[in-house]
């Protein structure tokens, strides 16, 4: 899962949402604590600044420890906000 992309995407994003507005909608793994494992994935939109925490799975065993579902529905959420969002994103320079 570590296709080589042209684009300047920050560190850690897994998926990126264009929104209507023009600002991003951006997906990444994130910890619930500074030393922990990733254990749940972010949507976060640059444009408004809401987010969606998805928390992997806890099941035992599980080959993934639920992250694909966890990231299934972070694309999903990103999906949805980004068709309707209006929010413009903040200007950086
Ligand atoms: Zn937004």
């Amino acid at each position: 899962m570590t296709t080589q992309t042209p684009t300047t995407w920050p560190a850690g994003v897994i998926g990126r949402y264009l929104t209507v507005g023009g600002a991003s909608v951006d997906i990444t793994h994130d910890n619930p604590a500074p030393d922990a494992e990733p254990s749940l994935t972010t949507a976060h939109c640059t444009g408004c600044g809401r987010h969606m925490d998805h928390y992997w799975a806890t099941h035992v065993g599980r080959y993934d420890n639920g992250r694909t579902g966890a990231e299934r529905a972070a694309r999903e959420w990103a999906q949805t906000h980004a068709g309707h969002c209006r929010a413009l994103p903040k200007p950086t320079a």
